[in-house]
């Protein structure tokens, strides 16, 4: 049988459904799921037992691959911290919060930045104090 363009066969329950109900796939030669958003979910509840053990048994792994990531994306990471400001508790990024708020993120971001050349140079004064001891 012939499936109409924009429509895919899942390949757990058989159905012929709109490619939109399909999850996006990296791995998959036309960038889809072959089961349905469904059957994911579906297999998602039945397996939730297995799957959070197998991150659990994989945690290393997983660590490993964050770090890896930390490494090759420091720069990136900094930057973006650099950015970043909590206010009770909520994270605002200043090249996407609202603009009334800039004004009251950049004084943070100064301050922020007041305080880690702070702390700097109080380890530097600690370092050169241990030196002349
Ligand atoms: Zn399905």
């Amino acid at each position: 049988m012939k499936i109409a363009e924009g429509m895919k066969r899942c390949s757990k329950c058989g159905e012929v459904k709109p490619v939109g109900e399909f999850g996006k796939s990296k791995v998959s030669k036309n960038g889809l799921q072959s089961r349905c958003k469904e059957c994911f979910k579906k297999y998602y509840e039945e397996n939730k037992e297995k799957i959070a053990e197998y991150r659990e048994n994989n945690k290393e792994h997983c660590a490993e691959y964050q770090k890896k990531y930390n490494e090759d994306n420091k720069e990136k990471i900094a930057e973006y911290r650099e950015n970043i400001v909590i206010i009770n508790k909520e994270a605002y990024n200043i090249n996407t919060a609202p603009e009334e708020m800039k004004p009251i993120l950049k004084k943070a971001i100064h301050l922020k930045n007041l305080k880690r050349d702070l702390r700097q140079n109080m380890n530097k004064i600690k370092e050169l104090q241990e030196n002349i001891r």
